[in-house]
């Protein structure tokens, strides 16, 4: 369970987050909407250890994040994978390469990060795509292979930074599915930020609305949108 309470966290003098509760159960796929700036991507960077907060409790399974060392964190980023709108590639360096990179910082060795990539490109499903480079990929392949290298530590929990609002309509599609499938297959928590209510509704059972900082509604995707 990830159990957010009183969080709030200051850019310079200015409050983006002002006191956010916000509880969400192992193994399910979680939304969070709302306008641009209202705090979502802040949000989840707090959530995976990239920002420090002000104040205000995270709680991933036991783990307190607020109250790691540095050594600490490094080993608690292990448990959240990230991806986002802009995919995040190195695009001139390819898919293997890619996909690689979170297992070469910790040191595994060669045959180990083999067979984890073939074994997560046979799972986002571009195999055949090993050895392309990055830039010559579509949209939809490059979130394939981010989804990938967002895996290769085995996370429990992936974070979703509007990883849809670049693509098209049928690659949308297409990598919601693939989402729903990972937390079927591996019972990945997953978090999908976005503006983007159809997306929500097609793959959120629950969700929290965030607008100025601070969670304005949160319930059942169903019963949140025939509220407004
Ligand atoms: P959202 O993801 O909902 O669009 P963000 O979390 O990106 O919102 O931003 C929330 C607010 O925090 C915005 O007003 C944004 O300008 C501000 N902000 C985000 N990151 C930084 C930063 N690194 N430094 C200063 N202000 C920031
Ligand atoms: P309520 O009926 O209290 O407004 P909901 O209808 O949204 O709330 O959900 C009922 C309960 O389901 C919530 O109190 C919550 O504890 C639980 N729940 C189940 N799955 C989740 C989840 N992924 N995230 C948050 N709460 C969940």
């Amino acid at each position: 369970m990830i159990e957010i309470k009183a969080l709030t966290k200051s850019y310079e003098n200015i409050e983006v987050l002002k006191g956010i509760n916000l509880t969400i159960e192992n193994g399910s796929i979680f939304g969070i909407a709302g306008r641009s700036g209202a705090g979502k991507s802040t949000l989840l960077r707090c959530i995976n250890g990239i920002e420090t907060f002000d104040l205000g409790t995270i709680k991933v399974g036991d783990i307190d994040v607020g109250s790691l060392n540095h050594e600490e964190m490094r080993v608690f980023r292990k448990n959240t994978g990230m991806i986002f709108q802009n995919f995040s590639l190195l695009s001139r360096a390819s898919v293997y390469e890619n996909i690689a990179l979170p297992m070469k910082c910790w040191k595994y060795e060669k045959k180990a990060i083999d067979k984890k990539i073939k074994e997560l490109l046979e799972l986002v499903g571009i195999p055949e795509k090993i050895h392309s480079k990055a830039r010559e990929l579509s949209g939809g392949q490059k979130q394939r292979v981010a989804i990938a290298r967002a895996l290769t530590m085995d996370p429990q929990v992936l974070l979703c930074d509007e990883a849809t609002s670049a693509l098209d309509p049928k690659s949308t599609k297409a990598i919601l599915d693939l989402l729903r499938e990972i937390n079927a297959q591996l019972g990945i928590t997953i978090i999908v930020v976005t503006h983007e209510m159809s997306v929500l509704r097609s793959i959120c059972k629950h969700v929290a609305i965030v607008e100025n900082g601070t969670i304005e509604a949160m319930g059942t995707t169903d019963k949140i949108f025939t509220q407004r």
